[in-house]
């Protein structure tokens, strides 16, 4: 294995083995002492938490609310929607013994919420001027996993799921979509992900939803990661929990619901989206740092230490997340090299004769040209501005790569070709046979039919059955 003195190894050598290491090294995650939980170590949760910030303040800013329901739920309430209960059965984790005896009902620790919440809507809804009522939750949920891997399927994850209730099948569907967009903005304007929007084959549908829409991007082994999923579940779950209202006429109606969720798997996302041989990339609007000065004062002269602290300061206040690697006992070149295996954007290096010419030397992790000389005066003024550059830069060179490696096509032997280093957009009959057949030989599944796809009918691309959909659909192996 080819290794950098960090010890990562190369991406494009090995995308898995990258993965893992780099996580870990970069300070993201730790293992818990649990099988497949994380331990989200303060730079991970840095970033965590600029992603949470912005998304709670777009699901604010349309009119939700947060709200908090309880960990534990009785596990009746599970079975009470069939599929629900069939879908999460194999994944709940369920407390049987608590106060030094044994329950009368068994609670289970929530995989998601939509009993409970949907339990309190029945409670909380009489009549149609209580809708549409609108709520989120951030919290933590448990779904036991096998294969866990950091960030992506863990145990135990942090996510913020929308429960919303509405009149009617129209304005559900309104607001499924609404979150949809949401999802879509975050993913693109903050974490530079260019996904696709689309609705969800029926054979990869939430458990108990009628419509599972999501955003599907691509990392870059050229596998696919959902994003963010919103569900409409007609009024399956005000069925089984009694979400009643009464309407104008006087008359009693269903409630039709939605839920919607995004979580601490776009963390691992953003690390295989933009990451490269050298480890991290971080887009600037999510970055825990956005720029790194490191001081070079060999001797410990206090001058530069003094003016990186200034110069700190004055970026704060410019509003850039800025941070002073003034560690005494380590190399500027160690630091250079660790600063860039966490995905800093930016680098500031300051020494004795920068400082004696008014400037600092400026790299950038990806797509500057070597080391350049900017005045100390003007950084205030102009990283913001470099910044919001570095992330269109990362937009467009991941938007690029997915194209590159997303492929149209009609035949069988073009799409395994196709599924092996990216996706295949083609035309499928709908069947959940025909969809497991491919899975089995390619192990590529249909990630969604685009929303913006255009009109398209003719035959299976595997089994040359007529096309359902009235549109392709991307394939692509999935994490
Ligand atoms: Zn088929």
């Amino acid at each position: 294995m080819a290794r950098d003195e960090r010890g990562v190894t190369a991406q494009s050598e090995d995308f898995a083995a990258w993965y893992n290491e780099v996580v870990f090294k970069a300070g993201l995650v730790d293992r818990g002492p649990a099988k497949g939980t994380m331990v989200i170590r303060p730079y991970g949760y840095r970033l965590w938490e600029q992603l949470q910030g912005e998304l709670d303040r777009r699901i604010k800013d349309t009119g939700h609310e947060n709200a908090y329901f309880p960990l534990l739920i009785p596990q009746s309430y599970l079975s009470r929607e069939a599929e629900h209960v069939e879908g999460f059965s194999p994944e709940l984790a369920i407390v049987t013994h608590a106060g030094g005896k044994e329950l009368e009902e068994p609670l289970v620790v929530r995989p998601t919420s939509e009993t409970i919440i949907g339990e309190m809507m029945a409670k909380w809804i009489g009549s149609h001027r209580d809708l549409p009522l609108l709520l989120n939750q951030w919290s933590n949920v448990v779904r036991w996993e096998m294969r866990p891997r950091m960030f992506l399927r863990t145990t135990e994850f942090l996510w913020q799921e929308g429960h919303t209730a509405h009149l009617d099948r129209e304005d559900a569907l309104r607001e499924t979509m609404l979150a949809l967009d949401i999802y879509h903005e975050v993913a693109r304007d903050l974490a530079a992900m260019p996904v696709v929007p689309g609705e969800k084959t029926p054979g990869e549908r939430f458990a108990g939803a009628v419509a599972t829409y999501t955003i599907e991007g691509m990392m870059r082994d050229g596998r696919a990661l959902q994003a963010g999923t919103s569900h409409y579940m007609g009024t399956n779950f005000a069925t089984a929990f009694g979400i009643r209202y009464t309407g104008e006429q006087g008359r009693e109606e269903l409630c039709h619901t939605t839920s919607w969720g995004m979580s601490t798997r776009m963390v691992g996302g953003i690390v295989m989206t933009h990451g490269d041989d050298k480890g991290l990339v971080f887009p600037p609007r999510l970055a825990p740092y956005q720029v790194v000065i490191v001081p070079i004062s060999r001797g410990g002269d206090a001058e530069v230490g003094e003016a990186a602290e200034r110069l700190a300061g004055a970026l704060r206040e410019a509003g850039v997340r800025v941070h002073v690697d003034a560690r005494p006992q380590l190399t500027p070149g160690f630091k250079y090299n660790e600063w860039e295996m966490r995905g800093v954007p930016i680098r500031l290096e300051l020494g004795p004769r920068d400082l004696a010419n008014g400037t600092a030397m400026m790299v950038k992790r990806l797509g500057g040209e070597g080391k350049q000389p900017v005045p100390l005066d003007v950084l205030p003024r102009e990283l913001p501005a470099i910044l919001e550059e570095f992330q269109s830069y990362l937009l467009a060179r991941a938007t690029a790569f997915r194209d590159e490696h997303t492929r149209m096509v009609d035949a069988w032997e073009e799409f395994t070709d196709a599924v092996s280093t990216g996706w295949a957009v083609a035309l499928h009959c709908g069947t959940r046979d025909c969809e497991e057949q491919i899975k089995s030989v390619t192990a590529a599944t249909p990630r969604c039919i685009p929303a913006d796809g255009e009109p398209a009918t003719g035959n299976c691309v595997r089994c040359d059955a007529p096309s359902a959909y009235g549109k392709r659909v991307i394939f692509g192996r999935a994490y």
